[in-house]
Parts: structure tokens; sequence; C-alpha cells
């Protein structure tokens, strides 16, 4: 496993040719507040007189060497609260839809978790004016569809849950599309009510299971809270008989395979599951999970995802069937994958491959 976490733009590793030409991406699960670049993340840090756990590039690539998920989880909560204000979070979005529109992106689906940053007493309406500005500013000036997708926090009480719900609702006409579940993976049934006030609401449920947790989260999920679509979910292959009822009702797993590397819940690159996953009829679209963490981007996400047999056009297919979009930008999407000449994209650069293992 590639230990260079954190110190370089990814999808190019340092001497190596960049990544091939872009095809169209779409994007469902990827985290804003680990989207910012490590040199970006120490100037916020310091505009906002914020520690981070390093003060330099290298020092924060080395505190991103993750031994395993709940190390990870623990630089999340030193990392992340570096972001403050609502040009903060504005910012976040913008800079990560310009990165990822460079890399092929059409669509993302981006994730923030608010009760975080208020319990720490910055001000709800903040956060989702924000990322909320963020996104409006992407669609408006880069041409990305952003649409957001806040998660609940497990570590947070069911109450501050119902919480998070009712503000996101406050937002679905500024492109709050859905819920999601984040954090350490616990059981998901604690959270039933608050997703069953998300959908009565109208918002879409896209919770996170099956990724250090193994298959009985996965059908929680499913179960207590409706999930359209399971962020990760790869465990499933743990449990055959849940790989057949993921095949026949069409879920999208959104997968992140460098993630799953770095935070070492899948040991090897040969060892992920996707391949599996794949042949028996699972729809899985790919993403980035925490790019500046992971020191990933589109390019070596989608790169490791072919070498293990998941190719370009097929990701995007699923991607197409699993966002929480409205009809007019499904049709749109659609008609994107179908004039793109996929003929065109060659096989995963050897280099980006080489750097996984
Ligand atoms: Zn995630």
């Amino acid at each position: 496993m590639s230990s260079a976490i954190g110190s370089r733009p990814a999808g190019a590793p340092a001497g190596q040719p960049a990544a091939a030409p872009a095809f169209p991406k779409i994007e469902l699960h990827v985290h804003l507040e680990a989207t910012v670049r490590p040199a970006t993340l120490l100037a916020v840090a310091r505009r906002n007189g914020y520690r981070l756990p390093a003060d330099s590039v290298e020092g924060l690539a080395a505190v991103c060497r993750f031994r395993d998920f709940a190390h990870f989880l623990s630089i999340w909560m030193v990392t992340t609260p570096a972001l403050q204000t609502a040009d903060d979070f504005r910012q976040v979005v913008v800079d990560y839809a310009a990165e990822a529109a460079g890399l092929g992106a059409v669509y993302i689906e981006g994730i923030f978790s608010p009760a975080e940053p208020a319990a720490r007493g910055i001000a709800w309406e903040a956060v989702f004016e924000g990322y909320c500005d963020g996104a409006q500013e992407a669609r408006e000036r880069l041409g990305v569809e952003v649409n957001l997708t806040p998660d609940i926090t497990r570590a947070f009480s069911p109450k501050i849950a119902e919480e998070t719900v009712s503000w996101c609702a406050r937002y679905r006409d500024r492109g709050v599309v859905a819920v999601g579940l984040g954090g350490p993976e616990n059981p998901p049934e604690p959270f039933a009510t608050a997703f069953g006030l998300a959908r009565a609401l109208g918002l879409g449920s896209v919770p996170h299971a099956g990724e250090a947790a193994g298959p009985a989260s996965i059908r929680g999920a499913l179960n207590a809270l409706h999930a359209d679509r399971i962020r990760h979910g790869i465990r499933a292959v743990e449990d055959p008989a849940l790989v057949v009822e993921l095949a026949e009702r069409g879920i999208v797993l959104d997968v992140t395979p460098v993630s799953n590397l770095r935070t070492r819940v899948v040991a090897a690159l040969d060892e992920h599951p996707l391949r599996a996953l794949r042949a028996a009829g699972v729809r899985c679209s790919i993403s980035t999970d925490d790019p500046a963490l992971f020191a990933t981007d589109l390019s070596l996400d989608y790169a490791m995802a072919a070498h293990l047999g998941a190719e370009p056009r097929w990701v995007f297919e699923n991607g197409v069937a699993g966002a929480l979009c409205d009809a007019e930008t499904r049709a749109r999407l659609r008609r994107i994958g179908e004039e793109f000449d996929w003929t065109t994209v060659g096989p995963p650069p050897a280099p980006l491959i080489d750097s996984l293992r």
C-alpha cells in the first residue's frame, strides 16, 4: 500500500505522467470537509486560528498514514474543524467541483456533517448557507451539478439526528436531496425515526453501511432506513443472499476503492470485493470518499476500479441510475453517457495501479 498520503495532488504520483484524458464521471460519495488539499487546509487553519496536528504538508501526510478505520475517524475529528465560516464551506465546494470537473465529473453528490460544526458553536445556518452557496456557484460558474446529501453522525443522539434532518429539509430547494449516516459504523436501527422523518419531508436515504461493519449493517440500512443507495456496502460479499437481493433490487453501492485500502478495511488491491460484486450483477458507482485525507482523486479511484473489472461506462451508467437528481438532470446525464465515445478510453494507467500496491 502506498504511504504517500496527502502529500500530492493525487492521480499523478511524483515523477509519473498525469492520468488518462478525462471521460465523464459521476461522483456520489465524497465528504466535502475532506476534499481540502493539505496546503489549502493549512492556510484555512492559520486564518481561523485553528491548530492542526501538523503545521506542514509533509507533517499532515505523516499524520494521515492510517492504521485502521478508527484511526482515520480520529484524524477526521482533528482536521475538519479547521473549516469554520460560511465562506470556508462555500469555497470547499467550489474548489472541489473545479478539481473534479477537470477530471471529467459532470454530477456530484457532496456530503457534509453539519452536527459536528454545530456542536462546536457554529450556527447551523452558516454551515448550510455556505455549502449551498458553493453548490450554486459550482453549478453556475463551473457547469457541474452539485447536489448535497448531509450526514447524520452516528456518534450524536437520535434527537440531534432529527434536528439535522429538519435543517436538511429547509434547504431542499437549494440542492439538499437526501440525508446520510456516517461516523463509527454502529447499528443503523436507532436512527430509523430520523430517516422516517427525512422520507416524510421528501429527502432520500443514503447511509454508510458495510464498510467497517458487516452485512447486518447493510440489512439494517435497507430495512430500517429504507436506503435508496448504500455508501460502501462492500462487505455484502460476506452474505450471498444479500448480494442477490442487492442485484435484484438494483441498489447502487457507492464504492470507494482507494479509501478502502487507506483505512485497511480491504487488505490489498486485488482483494477488493468490487470484482465479485460486479460479477454478481450488483450496481456500483465509484467515488473518492475523502480524497485529500486519502491522497486520491477521481482518476486514481477509476483506475483502480477499471483494474478490478469495473469499466468506466458501466460505472457511469450506475451513477446515472443511483443519482438522487430530478428527471431533467437524469435525462441530461444519460445523454452525456450515450453521446460519449467510450471506445477512446484506454486501460488504467499502470503507474497509477502500481502506486496502490
Ligand atoms: Zn464516506
